[in-house]
């Protein structure tokens, strides 16, 4: 048999990786143990030495002894109890591991004794044991980690590797525990000092004050988990996959799947190759997680993991489809979209528009009660350049809210209770209410829209103003048109009166040639011709105006744009450009119905806010913005 020493040294291997493993052991314990102030003090990159102090509940005298042993653990009594809410430790190995590969002296007292315990432990061996004063709770020192095993100790990296892995691991504890103060010192530098503190306050003060105008807040509750948390707005995403935070029951875990989930909330929101931050909280009963894990692995199995799936995505997509309402418009209040206008003969009551704080833009009801909505414009007055705005068609949409729908209806039919389904009924008629009022529009607000230099639509809101970018706009309300279309096969043609023959060169024609029966479905008529030749009978009744060969030329340039980074097309990039395509230009007048029916439209999209490509649509200027510049 191994002797006892060497049995422990291997068992260590396992837990006790680097210093950092042993701050994350020493800084869970400190949380388990009810601390409110926890400070980690590092020399060396923890080399030569780790200090974990907290002011937690503190050690008896047999506990001090005790707490060396393997699977000592006070914690745990089934296994039930893993990723239960409250304890962080359920091995008891973590001190054994740690005092076999360290010289370690600890300290601690509880709250009602008077004299608290020192015990100096090195290599497995307890080489001191005595009273002591000290404060409350406990104190660790680990000095010269690995002393006894030189090959771990030369396996360590470089002291700034090795801090960036400290770093990470204090910060994945710092983050869910907002309510702890927490610091930590490198070689006399303080980089952390954290209040105890709200959970975004936490964000900002864990990753920077530039964080703060980067969030969008997260909360979702249904029956088989919450989420909360903030998502980064997507104009902030980084080219690598450094700050993606996700938590279950406040435990750092990392899951490809559930990873997923969120980038797909993201999707068509960012450039190709970039990763949004998120820092996501999900509370899962303790029942519900598949406990056959490795626990110090940070993978994670859930029993209803498609479910799960299914809701992060839904409510991180509703989030962002809502979050830029919110810096233009008063939550607190339920009208706040103002669109004052001038009228000589009437007292001006302002039609008061009412946005409500539970906006969500994925609800299907809405839009198909918008349609029914008196206040339709007819826009069939042309521009002056090409493209005409048309009305698309009123969508029911098939959105994630509906999938979310479904699952919280499934969940009832299995007899669980489901209040969140009032709350979506809820949401659903303020919706109606807020939709129908918003930029509804009279001849008393004609002025309220106005184009600016044929390149913005300007209108007036209760905070100030939003700018829209006419031709993003514009390729965000055909994009999820045409989406919709491929998802129906019923594109609308416009048919031609003379067949129209476009001649492209070898490449373009091999380009498009796999992308006829999309384009046909989206409503051309594209037949091939000879070698390099098309007939075009048709094309989609949105993209009328413009000629067959300049739409198509417009398309190819756009399918060769993305092309470049993501390879062939398929069907949503061929929807992607014919809305790039087909969208109204620059330059372009636009008539004051068609201002209307563009913002109109623009509102009732998924995803309002950015243009197919990842790119702002609308910018809000708010009254503050204006005082500032002229320095009120
Ligand atoms: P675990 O955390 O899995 O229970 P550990 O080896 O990390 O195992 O700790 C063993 C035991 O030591 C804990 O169950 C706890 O009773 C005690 N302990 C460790 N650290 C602290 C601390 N900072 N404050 C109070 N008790 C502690
Ligand atoms: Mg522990």
């Amino acid at each position: 048999m191994l002797p006892d020493a060497v049995a422990n040294q291997i068992a260590a291997g396992e837990v006790i990786q680097r210093p950092a493993s042993v701050i994350k052991e020493l800084m869970e314990n400190a949380i388990d143990a009810g601390a409110s102030t926890i400070q980690v003090i590092v020399k060396d990159a923890g080399r030569s030495l780790i200090q974990v102090i907290d002011d937690g509940k503190g050690m008896s005298e047999v506990d001090a002894l005790m707490c060396w042993e393997r699977h000592a653990t006070s914690k745990i009594s089934s296994a039930d109890q893993l990723f239960s809410l409250n304890t962080k430790g359920f091995r008891g190995e973590a001190l054994a591991s740690i005092a076999a590969v360290a010289q370690v002296e600890m300290k601690t007292r509880q709250a009602d004794e008077e004299l608290g315990r020192m015990v100096c432990i090195e290599g497995s061996k307890i080489k001191e044991e005595e009273p002591c004063q000290c404060s409350k709770g406990t104190s660790f020192s680990i000095k010269n980690l690995f002393f006894n095993v030189p090959a771990r100790r030369n396996f360590l990296k470089s002291d700034a590797v090795e801090m960036k892995h400290i770093i990470e691991e204090f910060q994945r504890l710092a983050i869910p525990h907002a309510g702890l103060a927490f610091q930590l010192y490198h070689n006399g530098n303080e980089l952390f000092n954290l209040k105890a503190q709200s959970s975004r306050q936490r964000i900002v003060g864990t990753f920077g004050a530039k964080y703060d105008e980067r969030l969008v807040p997260v909360e979702e509750e249904t029956d088989i988990v919450s989420v909360m948390g903030f998502v980064g707005k997507p104009e902030f995403a980084r080219r690598t996959r450094g700050e993606q935070y996700l938590f279950v029951n406040d435990r750092f875990i990392k899951s490809t799947y559930l990873n997923h989930a969120i980038s797909k909330a993201f999707e068509d929101l960012l450039p190709e190759g970039s990763f949004p931050f998120y820092t996501l909280f999900l509370s899962i009963e303790p029942h519900l997680i598949d406990v056959n894990i490795h626990p110090t692995k940070t993978e994670l199995k859930f029993q209803d993991e498609r479910a799960i799936y299914a809701i992060l995505r839904s409510c991180v997509r509703r989030s962002l489809g809502r979050f830029n309402i919110a810096p233009s418009l008063d939550f607190d209040q339920e009208s706040s979209l103002n669109l004052d206008a001038y009228d000589e003969n009437k007292t001006v009551v302002p039609p008061s528009i009412s946005v409500n704080p539970n906006y969500n833009p994925f609800d299907s009801k809405s839009t198909q009660q918008r349609s029914s909505d008196p206040v339709e414009h007819s826009s069939s007055s042309s521009s002056d350049f090409g493209a005409t705005v048309s009305p698309s068609p009123r969508k029911e949409r098939d959105g994630n809210w509906k999938e979310l729908y479904a699952i919280t209806r499934e969940l009832e039919s299995q007899g669980r209770n489901s209040p969140e389904d009032l709350d979506f009924a809820a949401a659903g008629a303020a919706l109606e209410e807020s939709q129908k009022e918003a930029f509804k529009v009279d001849q008393h607000t004609d002025q309220a829209l106005f184009q600016l230099h044929r390149r913005y639509v300007v209108t007036q809101i209760r905070s100030g103003m939003i700018v829209i970018d006419q031709q993003r706009a514009h390729q965000r309300i055909l994009f999820e048109h045409y989406l919709e279309v491929l998802a129906n096969h019923k594109g609308s043609t416009q048919q031609s009166l003379f067949p129209e023959t476009v001649s492209l060169g070898p490449s373009d024609h091999a380009l498009i040639s796999a992308l006829i029966p999309s384009l046909n479905a989206l409503g051309f008529d594209i037949e091939e011709f000879g070698q390099n030749d098309l007939i075009v009978r048709g094309v989609p009744v949105e993209a009328g105006g413009l000629s067959a060969e300049e739409l198509l030329e417009r398309f190819l340039d756009s399918v060769k744009h993305d092309a470049d980074r993501s390879g062939v097309p398929g069907k949503e990039d061929t929807a992607k450009s014919l809305a790039m395509g087909s969208s109204i230009r620059p330059g372009t007048k636009m008539e004051s119905e068609e201002m209307r029916s563009l913002v109109d439209e623009l509102f009732a999209c998924e995803v309002p806010y950015f243009s197919p490509r990842g790119l702002p649509t609308i910018i809000t200027f708010t009254l503050e913005d204006l005082d500032q510049k002229f320095k009120r």
